[in-house]
């Protein structure tokens, strides 16, 4: 069992490095979406549930590291992953900005329903229902793009009439 150990580790640290780059990304977005209120409040809310979700996954990986020196190599590679994706960008256009977020909440998903079976195959249960709350978080907010996809469409080509640089 401990190379499934070893693996676990290994995509809970993926999974924080997906997280931390999640926050990256939303705060770049939030800052460009001031013509987009309810998009901005929404990301801004999603913000404060990556911290959280960044936070759980380190608690998990803190308590399933054991020895000190493992959690130490744990704690460094999710350090350097948070810096190399720190730097990509993302397009200004709205619409694509709401295309984008719903495909990375989707990757979310399919990234906690797979920790999410491996904490269950390897007993750490308390790991399954924290993970469990994030998940439901990514679903809520994949589920809200989804259903305002349309109205931030409407919002860009009613500004688009405007010239460019209103839309955006
Ligand atoms: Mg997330
Ligand atoms: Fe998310």
């Amino acid at each position: 069992m401990t190379e499934a150990r070893d693996i676990y580790l290994r995509w809970l640290q993926d999974a924080h490095a997906m997280e931390e780059h999640a926050l990256t990304m939303l705060k770049g977005q939030a800052r460009r979406l001031e013509n987009y209120p309810a998009l901005q409040a929404r990301i801004q809310q999603h913000i404060t549930k990556t911290k959280g979700q960044a936070e759980v996954l380190e608690k998990i990986l803190a308590r399933n590291a054991g020895d000190a020196s493992g959690l130490k190599d744990v704690l460094g590679s999710m350090a350097g992953a948070g810096q190399t994706l720190g730097g990509m960008g993302m397009s200004d256009e709205p619409v694509k900005t709401a295309v984008m977020s719903y495909a990375f909440e989707h990757m979310e998903i399919a990234t906690y329903e797979v920790l999410i079976c491996t904490a269950e195959m390897l007993g750490d249960l308390e790991a399954a229902e924290a993970l469990t709350d994030s998940l439901e978080q990514e679903e809520d907010m994949a589920d809200w793009l989804e259903d305002h996809l349309s109205e931030i469409v409407e919002i860009f080509l009613g500004r688009s009439e405007q010239g460019r640089e209103a839309a955006s």
